[in-house]
């Protein structure tokens, strides 16, 4: 059981970094020189929670649940990811 759930997660990071490659994101996080749009947090692997896009620029979020209520409100009036 815990075995299959890690095999999902496992995918599943694969599609993200994956993903955040192609959007020019992996390098800059790997380096953590990413940081959250909303609270300016460290953005890592493990406290990834969105990604967004704001002013042509591509910003994260941070699963920070202050962040996460801002991009909700945000989703529900604008176009985000
Ligand atoms: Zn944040």
């Amino acid at each position: 059981m815990s075995e299959r759930k890690h095999t999902i997660r496992a995918v599943m990071d694969e599609d993200l970094e994956a993903f955040l490659e192609s959007l020019g994101l992996l390098y800059p996080m790997e380096q953590e020189m990413l940081r959250c749009g909303f609270c300016g947090e460290v953005v890592r692997r493990d406290n990834l929670l969105s990604v967004y896009p704001e002013n042509d620029e591509i910003r994260v979020c941070c699963t920070s649940p202050q962040c996460y209520g801002t991009l909700v409100k945000r989703r529900r009036g604008g176009n985000a990811v």
